[in-house]
């Protein structure tokens, strides 16, 4: 597209975007100004002036004429119509406009107001400057005096009456909307400040509540409701509370996209703005007031675009949260942009550049609340998988305890298993021992009892064992222990028969439901087998020959009997086969206790 092409379609978009509602139509009157630098002349000398020294404008657009310490006068001619009509200055912040009318050179009404005098020095109680327009039927002119320390700005209008109240209706429905949602996202915020206490929310707070402050009084309406006696606080208030407000939108800015964390220069840029705006309100209490609206014009003019760029940049280095920031950020710039140009006389005044600046600041209040409560899911969703985090953690622990637990539950069980199967064992021979036997002799008693079942006992004693000590030592005299409790295990396989070492060279066999034929047959197999072994003391020595004798009882054990019976009887048998000649079997038989076989 050629260069002009792109222009006139810009141009026509701002004329679309700028134009239509609320758009004022400016009388057919005559609108004329001149600057009197010092301020010397008087009204009546106003009037006497040539036509050539006055200058024509615009009422379309905002008469701007910059900072000045002299008067401005505004001559408006008003031809006569039959309507009443007004004339309103919209701009409620000029320090003196005093208004003279005149017809036929006389001057028939004249007011002292601005915001310099009381609220009640105007003829109309209204936040901008009205006045009745005196007469229908002839042409009046309007001689308009103002002096003011701030921005001259006139914009001035005559409007028929019954337009400017359908506007006034339109206008005060919207400054209320606008008030409503700076108190309500004011007061909400503080609940959201109270309960989370994060500082982020207060400067949340002190911005929108400052910046709506800002904007009231652009609008007069702070002087006409707060302090309309007052009017000294006018010159104190107005730069101020423009700093504070920057001061708390920088602090929130930098907490809010934790600037400090992304980039140390734009941290340091921000607090150098900051303070700035720290010390701009300190000087528009202190300090003269033209300067004091530059200065926080300037810091206006650096940060809010400053803000938004940062804003972008924290986005793009992956802040989520910072997008809210800048799609917030964006109707306060444009409103901003609408401000100063309009300010500099190059847009006409519409609706639009009328209510901009407010209209950004609400959108910007109302974006940014989103965005706070937005990041309250943001950190409940981290929170949350923290808490996910802790728990699996532990769940884990928990589990690894666990295993361990196990695993040292296993290692004592073998330990008390081994630790049982040693105490339970022979050290010697490596055949259950006494304390086994013992066990088992009850249990094997008690079942035979309940069932009616025989139960058989051998008792073996080594024959003539102590001479085997002391003619080969005590060594062999164990490996001849160790050869008999081997042959008697080879013998004794029948699950359910106990082989025990009974102390000393004394050996037990416990034969469950075995009566008494099986019992000796087992007995004489044992003694056999023993009578067949040899024992090598030594390489140069003869072979040691052992036998053993037998004793063996039987009994169906009944109930009031304990086991030691069964035990005293198979000693007693044996205790005969040794004194019939060793080296045989004997079962208990009372009185007379039989043998079963002698060799
Ligand atoms: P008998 O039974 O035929 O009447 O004669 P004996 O020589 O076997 O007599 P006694 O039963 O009184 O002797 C038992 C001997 O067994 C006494 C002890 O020196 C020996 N003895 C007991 N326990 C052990 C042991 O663990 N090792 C060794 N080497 N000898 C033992
Ligand atoms: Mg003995
Ligand atoms: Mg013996």
């Amino acid at each position: 597209m050629s260069h002009p092409a792109i222009k006139a379609v810009l141009s026509y978009l701002l004329l679309v975007l700028l134009s239509g509602a609320g758009q004022v139509s400016a009388a057919t009157s005559d609108y004329l100004w001149l600057e009197d630098r010092d301020d010397q002349l008087s009204a009546r000398e106003v009037m006497a002036l040539e036509p050539d020294q006055w200058r024509a404008f615009d009422p379309n657009q905002v008469l701007n004429l910059g900072f000045s310490d002299g008067a401005f006068w505004l001559k408006v001619t008003v031809p006569p119509q039959p309507k009443n009509r007004v004339l309103e200055i919209r701009y409620p912040l000029l320090d003196v406009v005093d208004i003279f009318w005149v017809r036929d050179g006389d001057i028939i009404r004249r007011y002292e107001s601005g915001d310099s005098r009381p609220f009640s020095s105007r003829p109309l109680y209204h936040r901008n400057f009205v006045f009745l327009v005196p007469s229908n039927t002839d042409t009046v002119t309007a001689f308009v005096r103002v002096k003011t320390q701030g921005a001259v700005q006139i914009p001035i209008e005559v409007v028929p009456s019954a337009d400017f109240l359908a506007g006034e209706q339109l206008t005060y429905g919207w400054q209320a909307m606008f008030l409503g949602i700076i108190v309500a996202l004011a007061l909400y915020n503080l609940f959201l400040f109270l309960i989370v206490r994060q500082t982020t929310y207060l400067w949340y707070v002190l911005t929108v509540v400052s910046s709506g402050l800002v904007h009231l009084n652009f609008h007069g309406l702070l002087f006409q409701w707060w302090w309309p006696d007052l009017p000294i606080l006018n010159r104190y208030f107005t730069v101020p509370i423009i700093g504070l407000a920057m001061m708390a939108a920088i602090m929130f800015s930098i907490q809010f996209l934790a600037v400090a964390r992304y980039s140390r220069f734009c941290y340091h840029f921000l607090m150098a703005l900051m303070i700035g705006s720290g010390l701009s309100v300190v000087y528009g209490l202190f300090g003269p007031y033209q300067s004091g609206i530059a200065l926080v014009a300037v810091l206006a003019a650096i940060a809010t675009p400053a803000a938004w760029v940062i804003g972008i940049y924290i986005w793009c280095r992956g802040q989520k949260l910072a997008g809210f920031y800048v799609l917030a950020w964006t109707p306060l710039l444009l409103g901003h942009l609408i401000l100063a140009v309009s300010k500099l006389g190059y847009l006409p005044r519409t609706f639009l550049t009328e209510f901009g600046p407010q209209i950004g600041v609400a959108l910007e209040v109302i974006l940014l609340s989103f965005a706070l409560a937005h990041r309250i899911n943001l950190e409940r969703r981290r929170r949350l998988k923290a808490q996910e985090q802790a728990l699996a953690i532990q769940r884990q622990a928990n589990q690894t305890l666990e295993e361990r637990v196990c695993e040292r539950t296993e290692e004592l069980e073998r330990a008390n298993q081994r630790l049982r199967s040693i105490s339970f064992t022979d050290g010697l021979t490596q055949i259950p021992n006494r304390r086994q036997f013992d066990e088992r002799i009850r249990d094997e008693w008690s079942r035979a009892g309940r069932h009616g079942q025989p139960l058989s006992l051998l008792l073996l004693d080594i024959d003539y064992f102590k001479s085997v000590n002391d003619r080969y030592g005590h060594l062999v005299g164990d490996d001849c222990l160790i050869t008999v409790a081997a042959i008697c295990a080879h013998e004794i396989q029948r699950s359910g028969d106990l082989l025990a070492r009974f102390g000393g060279e004394e050996f037990a066999v416990l034969l469950p439901t075995t009566p008494e034929d099986g019992a000796l047959q087992v007995a004489e197999r044992l003694r056999q087998a023993i009578e067949n072994a040899t024992v090598y003391p030594g390489a140069q020595e003869a072979a040691v020959n052992l036998s053993v004798s037998v004793g063996v009882a039987t009994v169906i054990p009944p109930p009031e009997e304990t086991y030691d019976e069964l035990i005293r009887r198979a000693d007693e048998a044996l205790y005969e086969a040794k004194g019939a000649g060793r080296n045989r079997v004997m079962a208990f038989r009372g009185a007379h206790t039989a043998s079963a076989d002698a060799p």
